[in-house]
């Protein structure tokens, strides 16, 4: 198969890799939004959270939160920014989980906004009924 992340997982494509296990992996994102900033990868070929299962997804979260102790005891990071694209916006197309270390004054801001907004009671209406 012809994916970016599956080369990283077999070892044919490098990668400054910090973390892995039998399911997941942890690299650093070659383009960084900020110092640190990381994916964490299923090493199963996952596209989009709909093929995402409990037992990759539970390790994820566990990976999360132990990136996050490492990032704030080597980095000093005060925040953390966790961002996950489906479909739209994904540009490689094996889910990953952006881990975006924020720093005071660091001026990194996630700003997605729709000019033609909807009202959110509108919104609401069409989701729930
Ligand atoms: P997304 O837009 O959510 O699909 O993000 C894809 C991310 O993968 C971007 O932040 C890229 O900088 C990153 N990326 C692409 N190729 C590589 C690579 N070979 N090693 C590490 N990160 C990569
Ligand atoms: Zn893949």
């Amino acid at each position: 198969m012809d994916c970016l992340f599956c080369k990283i997982v077999e070892g044919s494509v490098p990668s400054n890799t910090i973390y892995e296990d039998d399911l997941v992996k942890v690299f650093l994102d070659i383009n960084p939004n900020t110092n640190g900033h990381m994916l964490i990868i299923p090493k199963k070929h996952i596209v989009t959270v709909e093929d995402m299962d409990e037992e990759i997804d539970a390790r994820i979260l566990e990976v999360k939160k132990k990136m996050y102790k490492l990032l704030k005891e080597k980095l000093n990071v005060e925040g953390l920014t966790i961002t996950q694209n489906n479909d739209l916006g994904q540009e490689v197309k094996h889910y990953h989980v952006h881990l975006i270390p924020r720093y005071k004054d660091d001026c990194w801001k996630m700003h997605f906004r729709q000019d033609n907004l909807k009202d959110v009671k509108e919104v609401l209406s069409t989701l729930i009924d």
